[in-house]
């Protein structure tokens, strides 16, 4: 099946008739095209969509959105598998991890569902004002033409948390995947469109950030821009909705801690701290890339780390048995390996990996990675890394320990690991992030919120408050009163 654009309900070329190509990162080879748009195809979308609002769309109740969330969540699941594959041939992530995430994807529309029907019993609310002869009441209205920008780490996943919110809110949507993974976005497209939603009310447009993703950013007839990427890339987009004054909601990079108390089983925090660092290879925008360890456990810890991470299976996504697959692409390898050396060079230590694995020089593969001694300047404690590398320092208080915990430009999400519940707390109060996991590292509940603070971005997706990202709050005041308002009297 040819991949195509989404636009007003047609499947359609890029304009240009150019393309990018489709490469699996288990080989490096090419296996498949995507349509490389920019900023007419860009318009195209925003008009089909503001066509569709127009056409009725907008008027529609929540009720009536739910049932078609819920037949898309059941088109999701009926092909799961299928788009299970898929996904791990387009991004390299395991097989394991890929179904998990179409579960994620249908669990997703189908609370998005149950929200939207929530809606339409919450229009009309009053509110108690001071001057009896008014009545004001507060209407949910949809933010109206939304654009969404994803990254490749999650694909259907990253665009599941944007799309059923937006449709629930009664949003038409110009949704643009990453180029790197694109495949099973431009599925769920044909899965709404089976589903009866219709034309204009999704579009899916593919192409490069740098002229798809800006055009998306900078249009004017966008009135809410909601992006999931890098911070370098969310510091552009903020910079073109600033021109339009236009409303934006940011998920950028992190450079998460995990501070790991010594009253903590090491087995326990072994298993978190590789679900934290090592889980989709590390590229998960809220990874646990710094790990704080008590000193009176830090050699034990260590020594029991070496060995659960230089054992783990390294291999091709959809090969049963593997626990790392490779990273996206060339590029993200070549620069992951390249902050090793860099941070190496710098003073760190590497405890185990900073290769590429024997046997895995075709696709883009790097081991699991632990670096020691790494020093507050250095490349591997400051910048995210996007991949499977894990710095360990030490501490030995714990004023100290949520101090360097709190030492990033980043404020995504820590994590605590400690028996005494008293402590977990406390020190959860303290850590500057959005998402704090006690005891645990990683979990993320479709009900609860998520996003970040600091350079991590701002607002939250996801639960009621991902939903209201794409509502407006109006207020609709009357003038109750039989006796003349008197102000300007003309008599
Ligand atoms: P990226 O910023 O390169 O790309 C993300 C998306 O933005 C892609 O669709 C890309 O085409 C588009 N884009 C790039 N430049 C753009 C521009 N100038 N204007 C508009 N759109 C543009 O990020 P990536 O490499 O795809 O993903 C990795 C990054 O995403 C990491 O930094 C990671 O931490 C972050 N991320 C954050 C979250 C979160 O919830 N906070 C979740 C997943 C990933």
């Amino acid at each position: 099946m040819q991949n195509l654009n989404f636009i007003n309900g047609l499947w359609c070329q890029s304009l240009s008739g150019e393309t990018l190509p489709v490469i699996d990162p288990a080989t490096g080879e090419i296996f498949d095209e995507i349509p490389r748009s920019g900023a007419e195809e860009v318009d195209a979308a925003v008009e089909a969509a503001h066509a569709a609002l127009r056409a009725g769309w907008l008027r529609t109740s929540g009720a009536y959105r739910a049932g078609l969330l819920r037949a898309i969540a059941s088109g999701i699941q009926s092909q799961a598998d299928a788009l299970a594959e898929l996904e791990v041939r387009d991004c390299g992530k395991t097989i394991t991890e890929a179904r998990y995430d179409m579960g994620d994807a249908v669990a997703c529309f189908e609370y998005y569902a149950t929200l939207a029907e929530g809606l339409d019993g919450q229009q009309g609310t009053p509110v108690q004002v001071s001057d009896p002869r008014f009545d004001v009441k507060l209407r949910h209205e949809p933010a109206g033409v939304v654009g969404l920008i994803v990254p490749w780490n999650f694909p259907l996943v990253n665009a599941a948390w944007k799309v059923a919110p937006a449709l629930a809110a009664g949003c038409a949507v110009v949704l643009k995947p990453s180029e790197l993974a694109s495949l099973t976005t431009l599925r769920l497209a044909r899965i709404a469109e089976g589903a009866g939603l219709p034309a204009g009310v999704l579009n899916v447009v593919c192409g490069l950030g740098s002229e798809c993703g800006a055009a998306v950013a900078a249009h004017p007839g966008i009135a809410k821009v909601s992006f999931t990427g890098g911070t370098e890339s969310g510091r552009k987009v903020m910079q073109a909705r600033a021109n339009l004054v236009g409303d934006l909601a940011l998920e950028l990079g992190g450079k998460s801690a995990m501070i790991v108390f010594d009253d903590i089983d090491l087995d326990h925090a072994i298993e978190w701290i590789l679900m934290g660092s090592m889980y989709n290879q590390g590229q998960v925008c809220a990874a646990t890339s710094r790990v704080l360890v008590q000193d009176t456990i830090f050699d034990a810890l260590v020594e029991k780390l070496q060995r659960a991470a230089s054992g783990l299976r390294v291999g091709p996504g959809l090969e049963a048995s593997t626990q790392v697959g490779p990273l996206i692409s060339v590029a993200q390898r070549d620069r992951v390996a390249r902050l090793v050396r860099q941070g190496v060079a710098q003073g760190a230590r590497l405890l185990c990996g900073g290769d590429v694995p024997a046997n895995l020089e075709t696709g883009y593969f790097y081991s699991p990675t632990v670096v020691l001694d790494v020093a507050r300047d250095n490349v591997l404690w400051r910048e995210e890394v996007f991949g499977p590398v894990l710095c360990v320092s030490r501490f030995s208080n714990e004023d100290q320990a949520i101090e360097l915990a709190n030492d990033s430009q980043y404020g995504l999400a820590a994590a605590v690991l400690s028996n005494d519940a008293e402590r977990r707390e406390r020190v959860a109060r303290q850590l500057v992030a959005g998402i704090v996991w006690a005891n645990c590292s990683g979990p993320a509940f479709i009900q609860a919120p998520w996003g970040g603070v600091k350079q991590s971005g701002f607002r939250r997706g996801l639960g009621q408050w991902g939903m209201h990202e794409f509502l407006e709050l109006k207020q609709i005041t009357t003038y109750n009163s039989p006796d003349a308002w008197g102000h300007f009297n003309a008599s």
